[in-house]
């Protein structure tokens, strides 16, 4: 996390000298460590926070006004607290007042109040940034108009902010991750119900290193939109067998196994078996590092990306090589796509004493391979929202 005395400095200096107490809070970026195109099949996904994230130092206004200021952006200004509407030229102030306009929805008065963002995560890449700055923001206001700070409804509300005020069809699982985050632990969560489980993540001597391809993503709204008819279509063929059948996610792989001869086309075939394989590692993964065996996480890493490349085929030429030469640097348990795919962040397993390495074989390989340079982030796990105390 940044220096919090500097930034409060820079705090002091954009929004003057006030008697009043600055409080500090902060919300982690977040990864997920397996479990792809799993959500929208009624499956589980396998997020983690990490242990960077967005701060934000916040101190009550006397007047009913916001002030908004970041360190990573240059806009920088002041509203009234009557009338938040989107706005396109507030840019990111969009994001706070989507959550704002939230609480007012849910009758909650807030005060005025001002407010300082320093983010750690690269915006864009992935790691949901988004989430972190709206998670952020609906816990640290709901803290010091002295309401209820359930976490779950934190992530639903904010999940209700991304959709409804900055109109990005986002699904839970990130906001719900930048909440519910909890160190050295990642999160079994099923994103229909909300159904979930912290599983011990001990990562010991081993970091995730998270790259980024830096591919810009054409093809995901097209590609996504095929993959979730194709899943219907393999319910619809399956249905003849399982009547009830509603998601494939209510298969086990017992009966997929013994009955995906009934889906006719083989590509849709093809599908439908990554979803129930994958939901399947899922769980699987859950029960190695229950056992702390991060060999074998490691291991259903690779599995999933061998999936992801060849039955689901969401990958493309980047991210596979990324992997490919992840899995080369000696030290790496595994390496994996995380997200929708065809562009965005890998994720890999890799020896505290090989992270060097690793980032500088793979960034030469990769940028020879494929001409991109590309940007790693190396990360532990770490917790949810939380209020800094000095
Ligand atoms: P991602 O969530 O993958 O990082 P998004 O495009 O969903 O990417 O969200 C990034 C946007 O969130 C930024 O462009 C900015 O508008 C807003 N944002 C995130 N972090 C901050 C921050 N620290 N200060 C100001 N705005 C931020
Ligand atoms: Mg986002």
């Amino acid at each position: 996390m940044a220096d919090l005395q500097a930034l409060k400095r820079i705090f002091v200096e954009k929004f003057g000298e006030d008697d009043e107490a600055i409080r500090v809070f902060h919300a982690p970026g977040r990864v997920n460590l397996i479990g792809e195109h799993t959500d929208y099949n009624g499956g589980y996904v396998f997020p983690a926070a990490l242990t960077f994230g967005t701060t934000m130092l916040v101190r009550k206004r006397q007047d009913g006004q916001l002030g908004f200021a970041s360190t990573n952006f240059p806009e920088h200004k002041h509203i009234s607290i009557q009338g938040i509407v989107f706005d396109k030229a507030d840019d990111w102030i969009n994001y706070p007042k989507g959550i704002i306009d939230q609480l007012q929805q849910q009758g909650i008065e807030i005060g005025g109040y001002d407010i300082l963002y320093s983010g750690a995560i690269p915006n864009g890449s992935g790691l949901s940034s988004s989430a972190s700055i709206e998670v952020v923001t609906a816990y640290a206001l709901l803290t010091l108009e002295g309401q209820p700070t359930d976490k779950v409804k934190i992530a639903l509300l904010s999940q209700r902010a991304e959709n409804q005020f900055m109109g990005v069809n986002c699904g839970i699982m990130d906001q719900f991750a930048v909440a519910m985050g909890k160190q050295d632990h990642a999160i079994l969560l099923m994103c229909d119900t909300l159904e979930y489980k912290h599983v011990p993540f001990d990562s010991g001597a081993y970091k995730l290193v998270i790259g980024n391809t830096n591919k810009k993503r054409g093809l995901v709204d097209s590609a996504y939109n095929e993959r979730r008819s194709q899943c219907e279509q393999a319910v619809a063929d399956l249905q003849g067998q399982f009547p009830q059948l509603t998601l494939l996610g209510q298969l086990t792989l017992e009966q997929f196994n013994e009955y995906q001869h009934s889906i006719s086309d083989e590509t849709v075939r093809r599908r439908a078996q990554h979803v129930v394989e994958e939901i399947h590692r899922v769980l699987e993964s859950m029960k190695v590092l229950e056992k702390g065996d991060l060999e074998g996480f490691g291991q259903l890493m690779i599995g999933s990306h061998n999936s992801l490349r060849d039955l689901y085929e969401v990958t493309g030429l980047e991210l596979d090589t990324m992997v490919e030469e992840a899995l080369k640097v000696p030290g790496v348990l595994g390496s994996r796509m995380t997200g929708a795919g065809f562009g965005g962040c890998t994720v890999s397993l890799v020896h505290e004493d090989s992270v060097d390495n690793f980032i500088d074989q793979v960034g030469t390989n990769y940028k020879e391979k494929t001409g991109l340079t590309a940007d790693f982030y190396v990360c532990t796990i770490g917790d949810g929202v939380k209020e800094i105390t000095e």
